[in-house]
C-alpha cells in the first residue's frame, strides 16, 4: 500500500496523532497551533537553515534574549546582530533579517504568504512555515526532510523539486496545516533518518512503499555527483562588507555574475602572481590578507584567498547585489574580523 488517494486521510490522521503524542517540545513552538507567534517562528526558521535542532536552540534562546521582539531587533545596530548571530553561519542571513525586521516595523507583519516572500531573505520554504504555523494558512513545506519522508512513502528513488511539492501539497493536512508541517519536519529529524530509519516506531509504515521494500534506506537514491576541479583564485575587498567594488565576472569561474574582483590562479601560476594581475587591472595596492575560503559548486572545488586593498574604481553597495555564495562566504571574513574587533571594545 502507498498513500494513493483514497489513504490520504488515514496517513494524515495517523501522522497528526503521532505528532500529538511526540512531537518535539522546541523554543520556537509557542502558543496555540496555527497561530504561532511569527518573530519566533521566522527568525527560527532562518536560523536552522544552517543549523541543527540541538545546536539551534541554544543559538535561538540567545538571539531572543538580544532581541526578545522584532521591534528590538530593527532598533538595534547592525553589528550587535552580527554579534548574536555568531556560529550561525552565513551572516547574509542576520543581515536579511535585519533588513526585514526594518521593512516589518514601519509596514506590519505580512498576512500572506506572497507578503513574506516578498520579505528579503525569506524564501518559500520560510514563508510557507510561517504562514502555515502562525496563520494557519494551508501551504507545505519542502526541505530535506520533506524529500526523504516522502520519497519513502512513496518509493521514488529520484525525486524532483515539483515532484515532492505535488505529493506534500496532496498530503497537507488543510485543517492543521501547520501541525501537519511540523509533524513531517519531526519524524524526518526523529524516526525517518536518513541513514536507519526507525520504521518500528514510524505513525506511517503501513503505507510506506521503501519500508515494505525492505530496504527503506535506499529512498531516494543518493543525488549523483560528478568529478569536481579543483581551482585557486585570489580576490580584492577594496572597501568593505557593505560598500565594495564589485565587478561583473568574466571567464570560467561565476563568469556573468557580479563579484568582488577576482583572477583565478591559471596553471603553473603562484597566488602572488594572480594577485599582482589583478592590482595592476584595478589600479588597486593590496594591504593585507582577510583569510581564504572554499566553496564547491557543481563541477568545482574553488579555493579563494581574499586580501584587502585601497584603490580601485568607484564602490557600490553589496546589498544591493545578489551576490554568489562564495563572494558571500569571503565577504564574512570581514565581517567575522569586525565583530572580533567590536567584541573586544
Ligand atoms: S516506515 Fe520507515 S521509511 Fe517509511 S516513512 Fe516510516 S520511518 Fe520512513
Amino acid at each position: 500500500m502507498t498513500p494513493s488517494s483514497p489513504h490520504l486521510p488515514a496517513v494524515r490522521a495517523a501522522l497528526l496523532a503521532w505528532f500529538d503524542r511526540s512531537g518535539r517540545a522546541l523554543p520556537w513552538r509557542v502558543g496555540p497551533e496555527g497561530r504561532r507567534d511569527p518573530y519566533r517562528v521566522w527568525v527560527s526558521e532562518v536560523l536552522l537553515q544552517q543549523t541543527q535542532v540541538v545546536r539551534g536552540q541554544v543559538y535561538f534562546e540567545r538571539f531572543m534574549t538580544a532581541f526578545p521582539t522584532v521591534q528590538a531587533l530593527a532598533a538595534a545596530p547592525i553589528e550587535a546582530v552580527l554579534k548574536a548571530w555568531e556560529g550561525c553561519g552565513y551572516y547574509a542571513r542576520a543581515r536579511n533579517l535585519h533588513r526585514a525586521a526594518g521593512k516589518v516595523v514601519g509596514e506590519g507583519l505580512p498576512t500572506t504568504y506572497e507578503g513574506w516572500l516578498a520579505l528579503p531573505g525569506v524564501g518559500p520554504y520560510t514563508a510557507a512555515a510561517v504562514v502555515s504555523l502562525t496563520l494557519g494558512e494551508a501551504r507545505a513545506v519542502n526541505d530535506g526532510n520533506v524529500r526523504r519522508v516522502l520519497a519513502r512513502l512513496h518509493g521514488e528513488k529520484q525525486p524532483t523539486d515539483p515532484w515532492v511539492q505535488a505529493r506534500a501539497d496532496d498530503l497537507l493536512d488543510p485543517e492543521r496545516p501547520g501541525a501537519f508541517n511540523e509533524a513531517v519536519m519531526d519524524l524526518g529529524a526523529t524516526v525517518c533518518t536518513p541513514k536507519v530509519p526507525k520504521c518500528p516506531d514510524c505513525p506511517v509504515s503501513l503505507w510506506c512503499a521503501a519500508f515494505q521494500s525492505g530496504q527503506p534506506a535506499a529512498y531516494p537514491a543518493p543525488k549523483v555527483r560528478s568529478a569536481v576541479r579543483e581551482m585557486r583564485a585570489v580576490a580584492l575587498l577594496l572597501g568593505d562588507a557593505r560598500e565594495a567594488v564589485l565587478e561583473r565576472r568574466e571567464g570560467t569561474l561565476l563568469g556573468g555574475l557580479m563579484g568582488l574582483p577576482t583572477e583565478v590562479v591559471d596553471e603553473g601560476e603562484t597566488p602572488d602572481q594572480a594577485l599582482a594581475r589583478l592590482v595592476t587591472r584595478l589600479g588597486a595596492r593590496v594591504t593585507g590578507e582577510l583569510g581564504t575560503v572554499t566553496h564547491t559548486m557543481t563541477h568545482r572545488h574553488v579555493t579563494l584567498t581574499v586580501f584587502t586593498g585601497v584603490g580601485g574604481p568607484g564602490r557600490s553597495q553589496v546589498a544591493d547585489e545578489p551576490l554568489p555564495r562564495l563572494d558571500h562566504k569571503a565577504l564574512e571574513l570581514w565581517t567575522r574580523r569586525e565583530a572580533s574587533l567590536f567584541g573586544t571594545h
